[in-house]
């Protein structure tokens, strides 16, 4: 097992080495390092980092936190990569069902505490998802919002002592469109049915005109990030 101070210092020469590099690079680079001890985090908004992963490591592990608030298009995306793709789709499920979150903490938990919502129900899980390996990667892109400005292509996750990739975080929305046409990408209906980001269905709505793509998410409350990436 490689130290964690070692992997600290990796990361963050990593982090200035490739920059500007292609995204594939990024990954190859983390097959390099770390094998198969690596996966993916994808929300099924679309499969383009679950297919650019796929063409560095055939077979990698794809975790979808599976909140048991998703909307179906969401569930079906996932389903829809799994059968199609050469990915390993890892469903993690909270601790407790929805129905049991409500018993112990009332109804809508989501309305009145997301942060502590979005503990139970994602960070956690993904917490206990990460334990095997060494590095994840993630979709975040500096443009999708003023808080992910600074996001490095591979960067030291401090929170869960591991490396973090961010292979497209330079790409525009641009970019992405242009490798999802080239490439037949899946992508979650919902973007095309005026959602920006998609996220749980009690906490996303549409995106308006001019608004940022993550706006739609926990919308009219301070809420900009589910815990995920802080
Ligand atoms: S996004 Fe909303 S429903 Fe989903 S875990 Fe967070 S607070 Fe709960």
């Amino acid at each position: 097992m490689t130290a964690v101070t070692d992997l600290e210092a990796l990361a963050g020469r990593a982090g200035g080495e490739l920059e500007g590099a292609e995204p594939l690079d990024v990954l190859n680079w983390a097959v390099a390092q770390f094998g198969s001890s690596w996966c993916v985090a994808s929300s099924m908004a679309d499969a383009v980092l679950p297919h650019l992963a796929s063409r560095a490591l055939p077979g990698v592990d794809v975790i979808f936190l599976d909140t048991g608030y998703h909307f179906a298009e969401t569930i079906g995306t996932r389903d829809a990569v799994a059968a199609t793709m050469p990915v390993t789709v890892r469903t993690i499920t909270p601790a407790q069902t929805v129905a049991e979150q409500d018993g112990q903490y009332g109804p809508r938990l989501f309305s009145r505490n997301p942060d502590l919502c979005c503990a139970l129900r994602k960070v956690a899980p993904l917490e206990s998802a990460l334990e095997p390996y060494h590095a994840w990667a993630s979709g975040l892109r500096r443009d999708e919002a003023l808080t992910r400005g600074s996001v490095r292509v591979v960067e030291w996750d401090a929170k869960r002592g591991m490396v973090k990739l961010n292979p497209i975080a330079a790409w525009t929305q641009d970019d992405v469109d242009a490798y999802i046409a080239e490439n037949g990408v899946l992508v979650n209906p919902l973007l095309s049915d005026g959602y920006g980001s998609v996220g749980c269905a009690p906490c996303t709505r549409r995106t308006r005109e001019g608004e940022d793509a993550r706006a739609g998410r926990w919308a009219g409350t301070s809420k900009i990030e589910c815990g995920l990436h802080t």
